[in-house]
C-alpha cells in the first residue's frame, strides 16, 4: 500500500482579496463554505464582484457538510520541490451540496492504487503559511 500525502504547508502561499477572504477566514476555522448568488441562489466558484447568471452583487457564503466526489485525479509520485520524496495525489472534487462547484485540492490517507473517479471523499484541512489552512480531502468510509 502507497499512501497519498498532502503537500508540506511551509511550501504552500495563498493570496488573499476582498471576494475571496470570507473562503479562506472560514478555512481557517475549518469550516468549508462557498458563494451563493443572494438572488438567484447559483453558487459561484471561484467568488466573483458579480454574479455571472444574474449581474447581482447579492452573495451568502455557506457553510458546506464537506462531503466531495472525485471528479478527476492524476498521481504524482514525487513533490515538485526539493527535499523528501512522496506520492500526493491532486484532484478536482465536485462539491454535491453546492451545485456546479468543484475544488482543485488533493487527497490524502488511504491507497493511492484505490483512488477513483466517484470516489465519496471528506474535506480535511492542511496547514499552511501564515497560519492559514487550505481544504484537502480523504477517503470518508461513512463513519
Ligand atoms: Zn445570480
Amino acid at each position: 500500500m502507497t499512501t497519498a500525502r498532502a503537500l508540506p504547508g511551509e511550501h504552500i502561499h495563498i493570496a488573499v482579496n476582498e471576494q475571496t477572504a470570507p473562503f479562506w477566514e472560514a478555512a481557517k476555522e475549518e469550516r468549508l463554505v462557498a458563494p451563493r448568488c443572494g438572488d438567484c441562489a447559483r453558487f459561484r466558484m471561484p467568488p466573483t464582484p458579480f454574479c455571472p447568471h444574474c449581474q447581482s452583487k447579492a452573495i451568502d457564503w455557506v457553510e458546506l457538510s464537506g462531503k466531495g466526489e472525485v471528479f478527476s485525479y492524476t498521481v504524482c509520485l514525487k513533490p515538485p520541490f526539493p527535499g523528501e520524496v512522496f506520492p500526493f495525489v491532486p484532484v478536482v472534487v465536485s462539491l454535491p451540496d453546492a451545485d456546479g462547484v468543484r475544488l482543485i485540492s488533493n487527497v490524502v490517507g488511504g491507497d493511492i492504487a484505490d483512488v477513483h473517479v466517484g470516489m465519496k471523499v471528506k474535506v480535511a484541512w492542511n496547514p499552511i503559511t501564515d497560519g492559514w489552512k487550505v481544504p484537502i480531502f480523504e477517503p470518508d468510509h461513512g463513519d
